[in-house]
C-alpha cells in the first residue's frame, strides 16, 4: 500500500534482538497481587470488595467511577488481605489505593457474560462489552477504549489503525503477540470496524519486525478490508499523529485528536484484549510484557497478571546482572524510572529494563553549540531549543507560545543532541509546572467567583430587605389613612 513520508524522527539502536526470539510465557504465580485501581486516565475505580473477602478469578473488585474510567476485575481467585496504599508503578514513588490479593492457587473463575456474536451484536453492545471488561490502551496510554469506541456514533470515521509499530528500543512484547497470537489480534480488528461502523482498518508494523508482518498477513488473508502496513522503522513511528500520517497522508493538526482526521488509533495488545472480552466474555486481567536491558540476566517476553510485582518478573527472568544504573518501566525513550521493584504490573506497562551504565550514561551536558539537529529530528516540526532556552529563563508561557503542547515527549530531540541536553526532561518540567499554575489560577478564580456570588447574595439580600420595609411602611401609612378616614366619617355621622 502506498505509504507517505513524515518529518523527523531517529534511529537509535533497537536491542530488540535481547527479548524478541523469547516466546511469551508464564510465569509462577506471585505471593501476592497488588491491584491499583487506577490503571488508566481518568478516574481511578471505586473498591467494592472487602478486606478477608473471597474473590473469584475475573470477578469485579473495583467498579469505574465516571465515564473516563475503566473497572478492575480480579487477576486470580483468592482472598483480600488488604485495600489501602502501595507504591504505585508511577515515577513519583508516591502510593496509590491498591487491593492487594494471596492467591489460592485454585485460579477458579467467577461466571463470565456470556459470548457476544460481533456479527448480530450492536456497537453499542459491543463498546459496553469493552467497558465492563476494564479495557484501557495497553500500548501505554491506558486512555478507556469504550470511550473511543463510543466515539463511531459521533464522528464520521473512516479508518482504523491498529499500532504495531513498537518503536521504542528493546520493546517486543507487540512483536510477539503479533507472531503468536494474530487470530486474536484480527478478530479484535473485526469487531472495532463493527462497533466503530468503520470500513477499514490498517495494521501498521515497522519494517524490521518481518515475522510478525509475516503473521499478521496470514491471519488478515480472510479480511479483505484489513490491510497489514510494513511502515519505515523509525522512531517515533509509533507515536499515534506519526502514524497517521504515514499511513494516510493525513496530518492531525496540532491540538486536535485522531477522530478529527476520521481516523481512530488502537493497539495491537488492546485489540486482542477486545477479542477475548467480546467472543470470551474475559475481562483484561493479564498482558505481555517484555523484561530486558543489559543488566538483566535473561530477558524475555512475560504474560503477566495484573499486580505482579517488577520483582517478580525479575525473578523470572533469572534477576539481575549486578546493579543496574536504571530502572525503568517502558522504553527508554518515554518510560519511566523505577524506583521499587515491589511496584506492580499495570495494564498500560508494556516493559521493564533494567539498563546497565552503559546502555544509560549519555555523557556530561555540555552547552548548546546551536547545530539544529533537534529541530532536524522533532517528528512535531518544533524548534526544541527554542523551548528549552525559554524554559531555562523562566518564561514558561513564551515556551508554550512556540509549541510545548505540539510536543509529544518522545525525546528524539534529547536523544539526537550531541551536547547531551536533556531537552525533554525540560519539556517535561515546564509541561508540569504551567499545569500546576493552571490548577493555582483554577483555584484562585473559583475563590473570586464565591466571594462575587456571595457579595452579590448580600446585595439582593438588603434590597429585598429594604424594599419590605418600604412596603411595610406603606402598609401602615395606608392602614393610618384608612382609620384616620374612618374616623372622619364616624364624626361626620354623628354629626
Ligand atoms: S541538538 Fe543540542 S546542541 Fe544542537 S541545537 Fe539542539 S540543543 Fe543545541
Ligand atoms: S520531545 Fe518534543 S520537541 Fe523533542 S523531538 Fe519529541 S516532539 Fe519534538
Amino acid at each position: 500500500m502506498k505509504l507517505f513520508s513524515i518529518r523527523g524522527g531517529v534511529h537509535p539502536s533497537s536491542h530488540k534482538s535481547l527479548s524478541s526470539e523469547q516466546p511469551i510465557r508464564a510465569i509462577a504465580m506471585p505471593e501476592l497481587l497488588h491491584v491499583p485501581m487506577r490503571q488508566n486516565i481518568g478516574a481511578p475505580a471505586e473498591p467494592v470488595v472487602a478486606e478477608g473477602e473471597s474473590v473469584l478469578k475475573g470477578q469485579l473488585i473495583g467498579e469505574s467511577a465516571g465515564p473516563v474510567s475503566a473497572p478492575v476485575h480480579a487477576p486470580t481467585s483468592g482472598t483480600v488481605t488488604a485495600i489501602g496504599d502501595y507504591i504505585a508503578p508511577h515515577p513519583s514513588g508516591l502510593a496509590g489505593l491498591t487491593i492487594t490479593i494471596a492467591p489460592d492457587g485454585r485460579e477458579a473463575w467467577a461466571e463470565l457474560p456470556p459470548p457476544l456474536d460481533p456479527e448480530t451484536a450492536t456497537g453499542q453492545e459491543i463498546a459496553d462489552r469493552v467497558r465492563e471488561a476494564g479495557i484501557v490502551g495497553m500500548g501505554g496510554a491506558a486512555f478507556p477504549s469504550s470511550v473511543k469506541l463510543g466515539l463511531g456514533t459521533s464522528r464520521q470515521l473512516h479508518s482504523l489503525i491498529l499500532n504495531g509499530a513498537e518503536c521504542e528500543p528493546y520493546l517486543s512484547a507487540d512483536d510477539r503477540l503479533m507472531r503468536e497470537r494474530s487470530e486474536g489480534i484480527v478478530g479484535g480488528a473485526a469487531i472495532m470496524m463493527k462497533a466503530l461502523g468503520i470500513p477499514r482498518a490498517i495494521v501498521a508494523i515497522e519494517d524490521n519486525k518481518p515475522e510478525a508482518i509475516a503473521a499478521m498477513r496470514a491471519a488478515a488473508s480472510g479480511h479483505g478490508a484489513i490491510e497489514i502496513a510494513a511502515v519505515p522503522s523509525r522512531y517515533p513511528m509509533g507515536s499515534e499523529k506519526q502514524l497517521i500520517q504515514v499511513v494516510t497522508g493525513v496530518e492531525v493538526p496540532a491540538g486536535k485528536l485522531p477522530a478529527h482526521a476520521g481516523v481512530l488509533v488502537h493497539n495491537v495488545a488492546t485489540a486482542h484484549a477486545v477479542h477475548d472480552a467480546v467472543r470470551f466474555g474475559r475481562p483484561l486481567i493479564s498482558r505481555v510484557v517484555t523484561v530486558s536491558g543489559g543488566a538483566m540476566a535473561e530477558p524475555g517476553n512475560l504474560e503477566v497478571l495484573i499486580g505482579t510485582p517488577v520483582a517478580d518478573m525479575i525473578s523470572a527472568c533469572g534477576g539481575l546482572k549486578g546493579t543496574p544504573e536504571q530502572l525503568l518501566l517502558g522504553g527508554p525513550m518515554m518510560g519511566v524510572p523505577l524506583h521499587d521493584k515491589a511496584a506492580p504490573a499495570i495494564k498500560g506497562n508494556n516493559g521493564v529494563l533494567a539498563l546497565s551504565r552503559s546502555e544509560v550514561n549519555p555523557g556530561a551536558h555540555m552547552p548548546c553549540i546551536r547545530c539544529a539537529d533537534c529541530v532536524a529530528a522533532c517528528p512535531c516540526g518544533l524548534q526544541p531549543l527554542e523551548m528549552m532556552i525559554r524554559i531555562r529563563n523562566e518564561k514558561l508561557s513564551e515556551a508554550a507560545d512556540v509549541g510545548l503542547y505540539d510536543c509529544i515527549l518522545c525525546g528524539a530531540c534529547s536523544w539526537v543532541c550531541p551536547s547531551h541536553i536533556p531537552l525533554v526532561q525540560y519539556f517535561n518540567y515546564a509541561r508540569g509546572a504551567l499545569r500546576d499554575q493552571d490548577i493555582v489560577k483554577q483555584h484562585q478564580d473559583k475563590l473570586k467567583g464565591y466571594t462575587q456570588r456571595r457579595e452579590e447574595r448580600l446585595e439582593r439580600i438588603a434590597r429585598a430587605k429594604e424594599e419590605a420595609r418600604k412596603a411595610r411602611k406603606a402598609k401602615m401609612a395606608a392602614a393610618k389613612a384608612a382609620k384616620a378616614k374612618a374616623a372622619a366619617e364616624e364624626e361626620a355621622t354623628d354629626a
